[in-house]
């Protein structure tokens, strides 16, 4: 088997010592890395492919802990409005009139945008159309862990998508025995909740039961906005966390999702039982509000990035997520000092993988460890001059710096240009499908200034 070299690059490992080796040498045998090297000491096999990294940085491909693969193609249709009028009247309309088709587009799409900001591994909570989502993951070459979006109580449900409790479950059972362990491992599959607005008591407590009976994990949106809070305690007495506490539902393979309203017993809660957070600072700012990152961390939660869907995130990169993460809570706590770039860049790569539960094969480098990584080129104007690399990392690096991404030991882009998916062909599908869905789902934007 040839081997993958990339020779004369500073690594940025994220081990457990946060190592940074410069001249080293990193080898990448099938899907695996196999060696890091000092320059000095390493040496040719024949056949192998070598990569010149002189003056790159390699980092661990991002793990983006919190996507909506399917809403791609609704980036655009409801900015600028109130939380209800961006679920009601454009979002669901819009996700409960995609066919499986315009999921697979629409996720590859999804794909290509997060391959070109360096992410490798992603956790969808929305997804519509399983196998039109699964085919899109295998020919990206991406990693994924996807879940259904589920809801069986709420206001304003598309009758599509009503199914009842037992439903709920029988589809996920289903879609797990279908999925799980697809695209030769890099597909896993977990349960969805969508929120405590639309589920249930009985849906909450029997997709815990499926989800440890099959040692998954649960993607939720937790506590993310304060109609959320109010209804919860409305209906059942007390706000989000403590009634899920009480449900028996928090546990190390939740995955909580934006978790803005939440007191220091709840931080406590989410710590005691182990709950991972995905933070999504660009949909926080834009409609939840500022969420306690700062105090979670200090609480001993742990805490990865997100970048939400495209209508909650228009940019979708991980990369403006970090620069976004530390001057939200920079901003919020009035501290200069508050989420430096080291902890930024942890919650990118390693935090997020620990909060998928896939830090045990991505989310650094090291020997053993699957190869997904980024090859940053820092030499651009925004990036120089290099007096602090982590620093610039997270502060002035944008998309562009990104020069290569490797997932499983595969390129999926090279120098910049794709390798796996024909990217020009895909926009032509993606112009024509989203405007036939906006038609189809009756969404009507206000026209902004005086069009002739
Ligand atoms: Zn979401």
């Amino acid at each position: 088997m040839s081997r993958i070299i990339i020779r004369n690059s500073t690594i940025v490992t994220m081990d457990a010592q946060r190592r940074v080796l410069t001249d080293h040498v990193l080898v990448v045998e099938g899907d695996r890395i196999v060696a890091i090297t000092p320059q000095a000491e390493w040496v040719a096999q024949p056949g192998d492919d070598i990569v010149d990294g002189r003056s790159r940085y390699i980092l661990p491909g991002f793990v983006n802990s919190h996507v909506h693969t399917v809403q791609h193609l609704s980036r655009g249709l409801s900015d600028d409005v109130d939380i209800l009028t961006w679920l009601h009247d454009r979002i669901w309309p819009y996700e409960s009139n995609l066919t499986e088709e315009d999921s697979y587009i629409s996720t590859l799409l999804f794909g290509i945008e997060q391959i070109a900001n360096g992410t490798t591994t992603v956790a969808d909570a929305g997804v519509q159309h399983a196998g039109g989502t699964v085919r899109a993951v295998n020919e990206l070459g991406i990693r994924a862990a996807l879940c259904h979006s589920i809801m069986d109580e709420g206001e304003g449900l598309p009758e599509s998508w009503r199914l009842s409790t037992d439903d709920c479950i029988a589809l996920q059972e289903d879609e797990y025995r279908k999925y799980n362990g697809a695209a030769d491992g890099r597909v896993r599959w977990w349960f969805g909740l969508r929120t405590l607005l639309n589920n249930s008591d009985a849906l909450i407590v029997k997709t815990v039961e499926a989800a440890n009976r099959r040692g998954t994990w649960i993607h939720m949106h937790v506590a993310e906005a304060w109609e959320e809070i109010e209804y919860c305690k409305q209906t059942r007495g007390t706000s989000t966390v403590r009634h899920l506490n009480r449900l028996g539902a928090l546990g190390r393979n939740l995955l909580a999702v934006h978790v803005v309203y939440v007191e220091p017993d709840e931080i406590q809660l989410l710590h005691d039982w182990d709950v991972k957070v995905s933070h999504n600072p660009a949909a926080a700012l834009r409609v939840m509000g500022l969420p306690k990152i700062v105090e979670m961390l200090e609480g001993g939660v742990t805490v990865g990035l997100g970048t939400d869907g495209a209508p909650s995130n228009c940019r979708n990169s991980i990369i403006d997520e970090m620069w976004l993460a530390s001057l939200l809570q920079k901003g919020r706590l009035r501290n200069p000092s508050a989420m430096p770039a080291q902890t930024v860049l942890e919650m990118a790569t390693i935090d997020s993988a620990r909060c998928i539960g896939w830090d045990g094969e991505v989310g650094s480098i090291q020997v053993g460890k699957k190869a997904d990584l980024v090859v940053i080129d820092p030499n651009t104007p925004n990036m120089q001059p290099m007096h602090d690399p982590i620093s610039n990392m997270v502060f002035s690096m944008k998309t562009e710096n990104v020069e290569s991404t490797m997932c499983n030991g595969v390129w999926l882009l090279r120098d910049r240009k794709f390798t796996q998916i024909d990217v020009d062909e895909v926009l032509k599908e993606v112009r024509e499908r989203a405007a036939s869905i906006r038609k189809r789902a009756g969404i009507v934007l206000p026209k902004r200034f005086n069009w002739n």
